[in-house]
């Protein structure tokens, strides 16, 4: 049964999945954001530049971005016949390991088919494609070109009372309004100022957790012959502790590629061509050194992002939160983005947000504390892969040594062990935990190959 009216704060991926879920559960859905979100959906990727077009509140958007299949499955789930449609509307595809070129540590990862589907895209295509599905939906309306001030509540002076009753809205010309709602979710991404609106309300805010790793993404246009990738859909060298620094080629619609660099702690490329060239030559394997010198860029520069780091918020540790209230999104966690996790993440807390409305008793505290696992896992596998990266402050515990240790040893294997790189697979797509990985018949081929067999 639906009833009421939800807003969404954010209408990029974490926003416009929610949005989707809560047509389920709401007669209306408004979607606010500071962009202008409207604009048709051709499927033709030559045919109209602005479903490719970078808006300004997702500058990310040029960068290499990565759907993990726990990622995709969840499109499936909420846009039923998705993987066809996009493949359809020239987005590459093929399987998740098998045309997915992944290499850590200095190691290929053995690709074998696992009857997953993967699917490699520009952000800003994939993003247009999700919003021409939302925005279709029957109650669903956008508010773009409004900036987001903060949100309403019935009664600030009683804060053990207080519920969120609306968002503070703005439009670049127009006064301030509210917009009234039963249920507001923010999912205005990392630089969300929901713990600034909570203390404001009278409640505590949420403790951060935060690791810094200094990350630039350098990214390039380029156009690349399918054939040069030998029937992979995407090339990721991941940073090793010998090298700290990763690259990747992502084959994009309408024939073009993203050629993205990436390096912490101020190791972070040049953007002019031939500093490009260099810093790509330098990465723990040739790959995507080998497709730039074979391929045309399609711009004259690199164009840079800095991520300082991963942050979590810990809502879920809050003792009171106020009703008509809950966070989604990089404004709940936002992933150091060498994991490709973002987007995932957000689809998954989606569903659970929408499981949790079903109950007909939605506590924004419960939803953050059965969210918890779904944002434990790859919080632990990004800030434990940072971690073994040497100079990254993070944890040095004997734990995550040994874990670390034994993933070295892991890669090694999976380069040779099909069982091994699809187990790995399925961790970093985020399908199984990372104590998957620990498994007897996994641990048995990782520790009993010969130490000279791989070093
Ligand atoms: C360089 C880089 C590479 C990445 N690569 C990957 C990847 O490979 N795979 C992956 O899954 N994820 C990746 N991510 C993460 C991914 O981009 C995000 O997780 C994803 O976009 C979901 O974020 P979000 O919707 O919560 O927030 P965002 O994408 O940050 O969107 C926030 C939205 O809110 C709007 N907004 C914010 N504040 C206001 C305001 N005050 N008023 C009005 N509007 C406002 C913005 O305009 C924007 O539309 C990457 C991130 C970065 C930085």
């Amino acid at each position: 049964m639906t009833h009421g009216h939800a807003v969404v704060l954010g209408g990029s991926m974490a926003g416009l999945l929610t949005a989707r879920v809560l047509t389920e559960h709401f007669d209306r859905v408004t979607i606010v954001d500071r962009d202008e979100l409207a604009g048709g959906w051709s499927g033709d990727p030559d045919a109209d530049p602005r479903e490719r077009a970078v808006r300004r509140g997702v500058p990310q958007g040029r960068h290499a971005h990565g759907l993990l299949a726990a990622g995709l499955n969840v499109i499936e789930e909420l846009f039923p016949g998705a993987t066809g449609e996009l493949a359809a509307a020239g987005m590459p595809t093929g399987d998740v390991l098998g045309n997915v070129r992944f290499c850590a540590n200095g190691h290929r990862l053995k690709q074998v088919p696992t009857g997953m589907a993967a699917v490699s895209f520009s952000r800003p295509y994939l993003e247009t494609w999700v919003r021409s599905k939302v925005l279709a939906l029957p109650g669903v309306e956008v508010r773009g070109g409004h900036d987001i001030i903060g949100i309403a509540s019935d009664d600030a002076t009683a804060a053990a009372r207080t519920r969120v009753v609306g968002a503070r809205i703005q439009s670049l010309d127009g006064p301030a309004q509210t917009l009234a709602a039963d249920l507001v979710v923010d999912a205005t991404g990392k630089g969300s100022r929901a713990p600034r609106w909570l203390a404001e309300l009278g409640y505590e805010r949420p403790r951060e957790e935060r690791l810094q790793v200094d990350l630039a993404y350098v990214s390039r246009p380029y156009r690349v012959a399918p054939a040069l990738l030998d029937g992979d859909i995407a090339i990721i060298i991941g940073p090793s502790a010998a090298a700290p620094r990763g690259g990747a080629v992502m084959l994009q619609e309408g024939g073009r590629a993203v050629i993205t660099l990436f390096g912490i702690l101020g190791d972070h490329a040049p953007l002019d061509d031939a500093g490009f060239r260099a810093y790509a030559k330098r990465l723990p394997l040739p790959y995507v050194s080998d497709i730039i010198e074979a391929s045309e860029p399609l711009a004259d520069e690199a164009v840079k992002y800095r991520f300082p780091g991963s942050t979590r918020h810990r809502y879920d540790r809050l003792r009171r939160f106020p009703p008509g209230f809950v966070v989604v999104g990089d404004a709940l966690c936002s992933f150091n983005p060498m994991y490709g996790q973002g987007m995932s993440v957000a689809g998954v807390e989606a569903l659970m947000l929408g499981s949790h409305l079903k109950t007909g008793h939605f506590d924004a505290l419960r939803f953050f504390r059965a969210v918890r696992p779904v944002v434990d896992i790859p919080w632990q596998i990004a800030t434990g892969g940072d971690a073994a990266l040497p100079g990254v402050d993070g944890p040095r515990d004997l734990g995550t040594r040994m874990v670390n240790r034994y993933l070295d040893r892991l890669y090694a294997a999976a380069a040779h062990d099909e069982v091994v790189s699809r187990a790995f697979s399925r961790v970093t797509n985020l399908l199984d935990p990372p104590a998957a990985l620990l498994r007897p018949g996994i641990a048995r081929r990782v520790l009993g190959r010969r130490r000279s067999a791989i070093v």
